[in-house]
């Protein structure tokens, strides 16, 4: 097997000395998508943030590709600048610039962030939009869009900073149900793509048919892990099989 392109060793997250996450570990290989899953509280948000850099870990190390991190020292700033470029996250909620359009909100990033050409930016845009299925709605505004097709913005955005790693936080859970479908859609193309993603979601079929593996977050450690069929269908542990009894 290559090298995994996401290694995750032995991370610990505490606030205010309450540890929340206390000993996760964890591989993705490039192309693949690992789904989340876990009770209300146990660390899944903050596991992406730590990935994201958004949150610094206490301690383990992570590696993304071919840029680590020993959290057990102090971290180089620009290790943490590299983990936020390297990663794409996309939220619960889309929080778009309400004042900007669904394109000045996409080339924001690339043209600010990353000082590439406003030109070359809009055009990758609009591919970008065209790919989540929403080619049409360029020059609309956020308040104009439906909550399903703001998220799919939301997501075009999150690519359009070209990073290795897409991670998701429960990107549906905000929405109506009936608009659910459409944005499970996009992320099944990306997968079907190729895009290595870390998706949190109580979205159960999703997880049976995209993920590749699947963990089971319990009090900031992986209680389990394999593949859907393994964690899903047959899961070992008692507490995975009381959480997914609850959610099913
Ligand atoms: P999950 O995503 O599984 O619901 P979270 O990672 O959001 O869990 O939260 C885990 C725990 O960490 C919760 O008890 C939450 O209140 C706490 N927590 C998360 N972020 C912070 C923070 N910035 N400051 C203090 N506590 C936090």
């Amino acid at each position: 097997m290559t090298e995994p392109l996401l290694d995750v060793q032995g991370v610990r997250k505490e606030f205010d000395g309450v540890p929340v996450l206390r000993d996760v570990s964890f591989s993705a290989q490039s192309g693949t998508v690992t789904v989340v899953i876990g009770p209300s509280g146990s660390g899944k948000t903050t596991l992406l943030r730590t990935l994201n850099a958004l949150d610094v870990a206490d301690g383990g190390t992570i590696r993304i590709d071919d840029v680590s991190a020993d959290f057990g020292s102090t971290v180089d700033k620009r290790v943490l600048k590299s983990f936020r470029a390297q990663s794409g996250m996309v939220f619960q909620s889309h929080n778009l610039f309400p004042h900007k359009t669904v394109l000045q909100n996409i080339v924001e990033g690339p043209v600010v962030v990353q000082k590439r050409p406003a030109d070359e930016a809009a055009k990758d845009a609009r591919v970008l939009l065209d790919q989540v299925g929403l080619a049409d709605k360029a020059d609309s505004y956020p308040f104009q869009l439906s909550g399903g097709q703001q998220q799919r913005v939301g997501i075009a955005r999150a690519l359009a900073l070209q990073p290795e790693l897409m991670l998701f936080d429960e990107p549906t859970s905000a929405l109506d149900p009936e608009l659910v479908g459409e944005v499970l859609v996009v992320m099944k193309n990306l997968a079907a793509e190729g895009w290595t993603m870390v998706v949190v979601t109580h979205e159960i079929k999703f997880a049976q048919q995209v993920a590749d593996q699947v963990l089971f977050i319990d009090n900031g450690v992986v209680l389990e892990s394999g593949t859907p069929a393994e964690v899903l269908a047959e899961p070992k542990q008692e507490r995975t099989q009381q959480f997914l009894k609850r959610i099913l």
